[in-house]
């Protein structure tokens, strides 16, 4: 289990985390839902190891990973899928992947998962060879998150997966968090498209202001009148 206590992080002056507590159970989506500027990024990029925190602990499995090297991080099984899509925009489809691979050293294992990312987005195995600057975004999105699966992880955490896409290929790429996490990954997922992720989610934190202020399953959240009113755009009756 991915276990976060009482992170704190400030930039500066500023105080972006106020000490949050969250639990990421080994196979279950999680959703971490929260307007603008909550902190939902700066906790994701933490647990990455990008941004330094000021106290706290991020434990997997009993082993602390606050403060070690990004690939350590990545070596014990929690990868980040790429924010706002970025893939590099020169290399192809297929050369995108194999940088998502490049901490591994077993290259019958790294076949197998291109020809696993390629089962799950038959779409790229069509675009192999096509640069990734030239696709679509709901491709560009697909390809950011094959690249994150081939590091292998435990548990993929997601940045706005949904973020400018149309309506359609949201559903999608909802379909497709929910086929990665039957598959075994575990996913944590931060999103503005507070409908899809609580439906989606097992399990769901609200995050204000840099601190939680409300956990549940994702359907009691979405039954919640509070979070209705705030993050669902409907009226208390
Ligand atoms: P959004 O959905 O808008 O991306 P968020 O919940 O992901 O919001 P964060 O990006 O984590 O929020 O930002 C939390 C707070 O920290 C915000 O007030 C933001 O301005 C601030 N912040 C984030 N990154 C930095 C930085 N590198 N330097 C200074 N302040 C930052």
């Amino acid at each position: 289990m991915l276990k976060i206590e009482n992170l704190q992080v400030a930039y500066g002056g500023i105080q972006a985390l106020r000490g949050i507590d969250l639990e990421v159970p080994d196979g279950k989506i999680v959703t971490l839902i929260g307007a603008n500027g909550a902190g939902k990024s700066t906790t994701l990029r933490t647990i990455s190891g990008l941004v330094k925190a000021t106290a706290g602990s991020i434990t997997y499995d009993g082993t602390e990973l606050l403060g070690k090297p990004i690939n350590q991080i990545l070596a014990a099984g929690i990868a980040q899928v790429p924010e706002g899509r970025r893939v590099f925009a020169n290399l192809t489809v297929l050369e995108n992947l194999k940088a998502g691979a490049y901490l591994r050293k077993d290259k019958d294992g790294i076949e197998k998962d291109i020809k696993w990312v390629y089962e799950l987005f038959p779409r790229l195995e069509e675009r192999s060879w096509q640069l990734s600057g030239t696709l679509s975004g709901g491709e560009q999105q697909m390809l950011a998150v094959g690249r994150g699966l081939m590091s292998r992880p435990k548990v993929l955490m997601m940045d706005e997966p949904s973020l400018g896409l149309a309506p359609l290929v949201v559903q999608g790429i909802f379909e497709i968090i929910r086929e990665i996490n039957r598959q075994g990954v575990t996913i944590l997922l931060i999103e503005q498209n507070a409908n899809m992720a609580l439906k989606t989610a097992d399990l769901a934190y609200v995050l204000e202001t840099g601190r939680i202020t409300m956990k549940g399953t994702g359907a009691e959240l979405l039954a919640d009148e509070s979070v209705k009113e705030a993050y669902l755009g409907k009226k208390r009756k």
